[in-house]
C-alpha cells in the first residue's frame, strides 16, 4: 500500500503554511511573534492548530491515538480534503455506495470529481466485488457509510474487510451513528489497514451539531497529509472549549444514546401497527426508514401538523420512503399520535 502514489503531485510538493504557532510550541510568558492584539483574553490568541488537547480526550474514550486522529469542521471538511489531497479534477473518480449520505458526491461535484455509484442490494448490502469492478487505475476513494443514511443499517464487516484488503486506494467508512449501533467501531482495526480512513462526529450521540467537529482516524501518514492542507486554525477555541467540556461528560452521552435506544423501539413498534406503513427497515442508527403508500402525502400532512420529517421519496431504492429521527418521548408521542390521524 503506497499512500504517496496515490496522492495529487501539487498536494506531494507542497510546501505548507508555517503558522507562528508551528514555529514555537511550549509555554512562554511574552508573546510577540503573531501579531495578536495583547488585549481581550482569552480570544486574542490564535488557537492550538493541531488541537491536542481536544485529541488527548478523545483519545481516551475513542482508544485511537491522538497522532492518529484529525479534527474537522465537521465530517464535511475531511470529506473535502480527501478529494484534494488524492483526486485529480476531471481524471481520477470515486466509487461510492447508492443510496448513502449526499455529501460525498456533493463534495466530488465541487472538486470536479467524477462520482461512481454502485446499488446496494434490495436488503441494502453491499457487495466488494461490485464495487471493485465499477472502480479502474484512476479510482482513489471507495466512500461507505456504516450505519448508512438513510438506510440505517450496519454494512456487512466482511465485506469491509474484503473491499479494505483487496482496493489499492483509500477506503472512508463513515461512522456517523457508530454509538448507536450493536456493531464495533471499525477503530481497532487502523494498524490493519495502513488505507481506512474513519469518520466520525459530534453532531449525532455527542449531542453538539452546532459546534461543527468532525473526526477522522486514520494512520499517521493519511493525517499527516489532511494536516498539511487544512486551513492553519481550522477549529476555532469556541469549539474547542466546548468539545473538551463534552468530551468530560461522556456518561451523559451515554445515557442519551440508552434513552435514545429505548426510544426507538417504541416508535417502531408504533410504527407497525399504522396500516399505511408497508415496511420498516432494520435500523443500527437514531432514525428509521419506513415505506409508506404515498410519501408525499405522509410528509405534506406532518408538515401541515408542523412536524418535519425526512422525505426520501426521491432517493435510489427508496420509493415511497420517509426517515425520521428519533426524539425525545414527548416528540415521538406526537408524532405517533398525529400519524393514527392519517
Ligand atoms: C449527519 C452525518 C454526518 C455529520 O456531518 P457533520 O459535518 O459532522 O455534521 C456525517 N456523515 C453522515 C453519514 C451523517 O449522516
Amino acid at each position: 500500500m503506497n499512500i504517496e502514489k496515490l496522492l495529487r503531485e501539487n498536494i506531494r510538493s507542497l510546501q505548507p503554511y508555517s503558522c507562528a504557532r508551528d514555529e514555537f510550541k511550549g509555554e512562554a510568558s511574552v508573546y510577540l511573534d503573531a501579531n495578536e492584539n495583547p488585549y481581550n483574553a482569552p480570544f486574542n490568541r490564535y488557537p492550538d492548530p493541531l488541537q491536542w488537547e481536544v485529541k488527548e480526550q478523545i483519545s481516551k474514550i475513542k482508544n485511537v491515538p491522538a497522532e492518529n486522529i484529525f479534527l474537522g469542521n465537521g465530517s464535511d471538511e475531511p470529506i473535502d480534503l480527501l478529494y484534494r489531497a488524492f483526486c485529480e479534477p476531471r481524471i481520477d473518480n470515486v466509487v461510492a455506495i447508492e443510496p448513502t449520505y449526499g455529501m460525498y458526491k456533493v463534495s466530488a461535484a465541487i472538486n470536479d470529481v467524477e462520482y461512481r455509484k454502485v446499488l446496494l442490494d434490495d436488503d441494502f448490502q453491499f457487495s466488494a466485488d461490485k464495487l471493485l469492478s465499477a472502480t479502474n487505475l484512476y479510482t482513489k476513494i471507495i466512500w461507505l457509510c456504516s450505519p448508512n443514511n438513510p438506510t440505517g443499517n450496519s454494512l456487512s464487516r466482511d465485506e469491509i474487510i474484503k473491499l479494505l484488503t483487496s482496493f489499492e486506494g483509500i477506503v472512508v467508512l463513515d461512522e456517523a451513528y457508530i454509538d448507536f449501533a450493536s456493531e464495533a467501531s471499525f477503530s481497532e482495526k487502523l494498524t490493519q489497514f495502513p488505507n481506512l480512513v474513519i469518520l466520525q462526529t459530534f453532531s449525532k450521540a455527542w449531542g453538539s451539531a452546532a459546534i461543527r467537529l468532525g473526526m477522522a482516524f486514520a494512520s499517521v501518514e493519511i493525517i499527516g497529509i489532511l494536516n498539511k492542507i487544512k486551513y492553519p486554525y481550522n477549529i476555532n477555541i469556541l469549539t474547542q472549549k466546548q468539545a473538551l467540556l463534552a468530551l468530560g461528560n461522556a456518561g451523559q452521552v451515554k445515557n442519551w444514546v440508552n434513552t435514545l435506544l429505548v426510544e426507538r423501539t417504541v416508535l417502531l413498534n408504533a410504527l407497525e401497527k399504522l396500516p399505511f406503513v408497508k415496511k420498516i427497515y432494520p435500523t443500527d442508527a437514531n432514525f428509521v426508514l419506513i415505506k409508506v403508500e404515498d410519501a408525499n402525502a405522509v410528509y405534506q400532512y406532518l408538515v401541515n401538523k408542523s412536524i418535519i420529517v425526512r422525505n426520501r421519496n426521491t432517493v435510489s431504492l427508496c420509493l415511497g420512503c420517509i426517515r425520521i429521527t428519533v426524539g425525545t418521548p414527548e416528540e415521538n408521542k406526537i408524532l405517533v399520535e398525529e400519524l393514527l390521524n392519517f
